[in-house]
């Protein structure tokens, strides 16, 4: 037995404890907890061997860990990223066991931020500890920059990466906060959707009214911000923000092929992950393209009005919607922004304001498989999964990975090792432990294979 399998337990119990620690990165009452999922995560860097561990601080920001091991003369050096932050755990009442107790039930660990990300940040913190237990050094080197805002925009690590690019040096990022396509098909993301987030303010009048004396006469701020996400976007699902998808790239061909390829079976797809009794979305595009190649546009939250429990007669002034697009490949966020300034704008019913304010936003991007820094991943998890590894896309946006191509000028290879159903930021998020287990060794078999080339 080598050192990974012999560290099963521990490597299971140390998990739990990093779960246990409630750092919800968008809840203020929750600042102490992000400290110290920062303080354990240098903790384990520390135990693991590496060297110049240290919290990097700014006022008002949360914390990033940094480490490094850069004793392999002449051998490329990776930069491993993860994010010891979570989403909040509601609707508290869906959880089976509670979200901060983490759990094991059917080979999975239930918890908040089992998937995304604790457990895959802890596999890159375990492969470099059993390599360096097994052989006293490292056959690359190796930078890790974990961060704790990745669920509220990650402007910390922007400026950090921006700022001090020269302290970041390598060759190639390793991001570990993507899934696998299906469970035993291992899978290198090469695509990512960008985003903007915001919020549009509306107001009706300048103070709430009762609806008995004004309704009829006056206009309603909660209607009005109805009125403009149905302009935004249709009940067929077709988005009509002016501009808007002027500049999408369309995947190749040979991309669209390798995605037929792929095991998915549309009607499993809606029952089990998506639970509805329909898909929606943009006609004429497969589900593929409408999650992974196509721009989106959603609704997250309605704040305004009378939301308690009874009955109170009133005409809010005043709403907020939380929205967001995701963005593809070509799509500029500051452009983007503009764009959704103007159709707000456009879209505001008579009577009423209504204005778009950016919480924050980020660029799609797209790594070339050939890159030999993704071949070799690939090569790797076949081997620990012992099957073909596929390349996909992913719906969701990581930042970070054009922060690390603009600024570092490296790629990132997306090597991810949840599983589709795994519930991020949903009640009951689970990360299957199998997968926790061999992508450790799969990591490990990694570093090995680039430290032979
Ligand atoms: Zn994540």
């Amino acid at each position: 037995m080598n050192y990974y399998q012999q560290h099963r337990e521990q490597f299971l119990e140390g998990l739990k404890t990093f779960l246990r620690i409630p750092s919800i990165s968008t809840s203020p009452e929750h600042t102490g907890d992000v400290r110290r999922a920062a303080e354990f995560v240098a903790g384990e860097l520390r135990a693991a061997g590496l060297d110049n561990v240290e919290l990097l601080e700014r006022p008002g920001r949360n914390p990033l860990v940094y480490a490094d091991w850069l004793k392999a003369a002449g051998k490329p050096t990776l930069l491993f990223y993860g994010h010891y932050d979570v989403q909040p755990p509601d609707p508290l009442d869906e959880w089976t066991s509670p979200p901060f107790e983490p759990e094991v039930r059917n080979g999975n660990i239930y918890a908040r931020g089992s998937s995304d990300d604790k457990g895959q940040t802890y596999i890159l913190i375990k492969a470099v500890e059993g390599y360096l237990a097994t052989h006293g050094k490292l056959p690359v080197n190796v930078r890790f920059l974990i961060e704790g805002e990745e669920e509220v925009g990650g402007e910390h690590i922007e400026e950090y990466v921006s700022q001090r690019p020269a302290r970041l040096k390598s060759d190639c990022a390793i991001v570990c906060d993507t899934e696998m396509f299906a469970p035993d098909l291992p899978t290198i993301c090469v695509g990512l959707r960008g985003i903007v987030y915001g919020e549009i303010h509306v107001q009706s009048s300048d103070h709430d009214l009762h609806s008995g004396v004004y309704g009829g006469a006056a206009p309603n701020a909660i209607q009005a911000a109805a009125e403009i996400i149905c302009a935004l976007k249709d009940r067929q699902g077709r988005i009509h923000i002016p501009g808007f998808t002027d500049s999408v790239q369309l995947p190749s061909e040979e991309e669209k092929t390798a995605w037929a390829r792929l095991p998915f079976n549309e009607e499993e797809y809606r029952v089990k992950e998506v639970g509805s009794t329909e898909l929606t979305g943009e006609p004429g595009y497969s589900v593929f393209d409408r999650t992974w190649a196509r721009p989106t546009f959603e609704v997250h939250g309605i704040r305004g009005g009378f939301t308690g429990d009874g009955a109170k007669t009133v005409i809010p002034a005043r709403a907020v919607i939380k929205v967001s697009t995701r963005l593809v490949p070509n799509q500029k966020p500051a452009e983007v922004i503009e764009q959704l300034k103007a159709a707000v704008k456009a879209a505001t019913p008579k009577g009423c304001t209504a204005e778009f304010r950016t919480v924050h936003g980020a660029e799609a991007s797209l790594t070339d498989p050939k890159n030999p820094f993704v071949q070799a991943a690939a090569r790797s998890l076949a081997q620990s999964f012992g099957s073909e590894t596929v390349y996909i896309r992913s719906g969701g946006s990581i930042p970070v990975v054009g922060l690390f191509d603009r600024y570092l000028g490296i790629p990132s290879v997306l090597m991810g090792f949840g599983l589709p159903d795994d519930n991020l930021h949903a009640p009951n998020e689970k990360f299957h432990l199998p997968n926790f287990y061999r992508g450790i060794e799969a990591v490990a078999g990694y570093l090995e294979a680039l430290g032979n080339t």
